[in-house]
């Protein structure tokens, strides 16, 4: 009995070994009950062999014959003249598999997805088709969740940019709850309207969410994260930075300029005539190119008093083969239309920026950490996204092809906003003062000093991270009021935005609730689809993930 623990109503006949093990068995004992009427009897009618698989021993494969017995029905009134036993603590009627083996495959199913379950089963001597464990795996009844209070809902693409389905956690527990096909307003209400105990719902900033959470839960309360608001908020800084370059490199000559000078050196930027933009991806693009341009007509400045290239391109922060390629075009160089490409590790910045953030270096742990979650990018590729978080400095991620050290320069070493970057000056804005060191904290004052514009922005951007960090939302009200006086075009456009979507990001400045743990569920969402091999169909997908967190 050591190779079947657990089944003492059972007497082993014979066990022979080949390259298999077969293991004969019959019931212990005498009677059995009818399945139809209950009535137990002893009268045998006849006996059949039933073969089952069970789990491997010592890795051969196990196969129990199982002598059932027929019965005749004791009972006159039974319709059920003649029944066959039944061996509950060993497998279901009509099935090939023992429960326990049945467990097995169903646990591998859940972990590895039906393909490779049964791949590594064969291997395993481990019997069971793919077909036979997604069976396994659709069949378990997953735990009925009591009604949620606190939600959280992201949308995860089947396909990227073509289709998308809709993730929901309860943020009490930081379990999911379910898994939806799509992330329209009617599917996602419908789900809403069935659990009426949901008393607060975290969400990005779609609005798409926002309707239907409105239309299905009228009573939630709507909570925007704010750490997209907070990325909303850094982008617009950027925007607005990149467009005072000008404005700030030139602050330490503007005094030796006559007024005449500081109006014939700004021309206002050629209209574009491209395909819709939204505006405030016009707005970020203008203000790019106005940074472009002002580094190039820096070069040409630079060039025309007769520098050299490694020195331009030092002093200007911008590689030595582009202010080769600058000087080589005779032009100022429009920029093609450049898609961002999505990177890897975007799903996965906010776990990155929490790790950074609680003081963490160590690139290796981050990256077997990130694996584990699903991260399917290069170490290089997670390295240089780490580099932009470090605390920037002038030359950082910028280095000219020579060495301006080594070489005597003509040029004095760059003045401290020459070679300004609007990427670089919102680190420097966002960050909180107390964590810059004496020269962060030194070209944050220049930069306050070099414009208008940048000192109020620093001011409003300050006094809206404050709000985030320390769930201040009372003040949102006050702080669009100096938004609304500020004219400033980026600032102004972000605070529209909030406008628009208002309660929700008050909610998201005041309560404690975010989508982190959200998005950590999309991650292992899109690990367990990947396993599938782009094959996932939603039920299973849906059992997988629900089961396995
Ligand atoms: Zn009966």
């Amino acid at each position: 009995m050591t190779i079947l623990p657990d089944l003492s109503d059972l007497v082993v006949e014979q066990v022979s070994v080949t390259n298999d093990v077969t293991v004969t068995v019959h019931a212990a004992r005498p009677m059995a009950s009818c399945p139809c009427c209950g009535t137990s009897s002893q009268r045998v009618h006849s006996h059949y062999i039933r073969t089952l698989r069970d789990l491997p021993a010592s890795g051969r494969s196990v196969h129990l014959n199982v002598r059932v017995r027929r019965f005749f029905c004791q009972e006159r009134t039974c319709p059920q003249k003649i029944f066959a036993e039944r061996f509950p603590s060993l497998t279901l009627p009509r099935v090939k598999f023992t429960l326990r083996l049945q467990e097995a495959l169903r646990e591998m199913g859940f972990e590895l997805g039906c393909e490779a379950g049964a791949r590594l089963g064969k291997r395993l001597s481990y019997p069971g088709s793919p077909d036979t464990i997604l069976r396994l795996v659709k069949q378990t009844q997953l735990p009925l969740v009591s009604s949620p209070r606190v939600v959280g809902i992201d949308d995860w693409s089947w396909k990227r940019g073509l289709r998308y389905g809709t993730l929901i956690c309860n943020l009490e527990n930081n379990r999911p709850l379910d898994v939806l096909p799509d992330r329209s307003v009617q599917t996602v209400s419908a789900w809403f309207e069935k659990r009426p105990s949901v008393e607060i719902v975290s969400r990005d900033r779609s609005s798409e969410y926002a309707a239907a959470i409105s239309k299905g839960a009228p009573q939630a309360l709507q909570v925007a994260d704010v750490w997209h608001v907070g990325k909303n908020l850094r982008e617009s800084v950027q925007t607005l930075l990149a467009r005072c370059r000008a404005e700030i490199r030139r602050a330490l000559h503007v005094q030796a300029m006559t007024k005449q000078e500081r109006e014939e050196r700004e021309p206002e930027p050629e209209e574009e005539k491209r395909p819709a933009r939204s505006r405030s991806e016009q707005q970020a693009h203008l203000a790019r190119r106005a940074q472009k341009l002002d580094r190039y007509e820096q070069v040409i400045e630079l060039h025309d008093q007769g520098h050299r290239v490694a020195d331009i391109a030092s002093r200007v922060g911008i590689s030595g083969r582009t202010v080769q390629r600058w000087l080589r075009n005779g032009s100022f160089p429009e920029a093609r239309r450049r898609r961002r490409r999505p990177s890897l590790i975007d799903p996965y910045e906010r776990y990155v920026l929490q790790w950074w953030h609680e003081g963490n270096r160590n690139g290796l742990q981050l990256y077997r950490a990130l694996r584990a979650q699903g991260y399917k990018g290069s170490p290089k590729a997670m390295y240089n996204y780490l580099a932009t978080l470090r605390a920037p400095r002038a030359d950082s991620s910028r280095s000219a092809p020579s060495r301006p050290r080594e070489r005597k320069s003509v040029l004095s070493s760059p003045a401290p906003l020459e070679n300004f970057s609007a990427q670089r000056a919102t680190w420097l804005f966002l960050c909180q003062p107390e964590k810059l060191n004496e020269t962060q904290q030194e070209e944050l004052t220049l930069l306050r000093q070099a414009s208008p514009s940048a000192e109020t922005a620093y001011r409003l951007a300050q006094a809206f991270m404050q709000m985030i960090r320390e769930h201040t939302g009372h003040q949102l009200d006050t702080w669009l009021g100096e938004v609304e006086a500020s004219y400033l075009p980026e600032l102004k456009s972000f605070a529209k935005g909030i406008q628009q979507d208002k309660a929700a990001v008050l909610a998201g400045l005041t309560l404690p609730w975010s989508q982190g743990p959200v998005e950590g569920h999309v991650n292992r969402l899109k690990l367990i689809k990947r396993s599938m091999y782009g094959r996932a169909k939603l039920p299973l997908l849906r059992q997988r993930v629900l089961r396995s967190a």
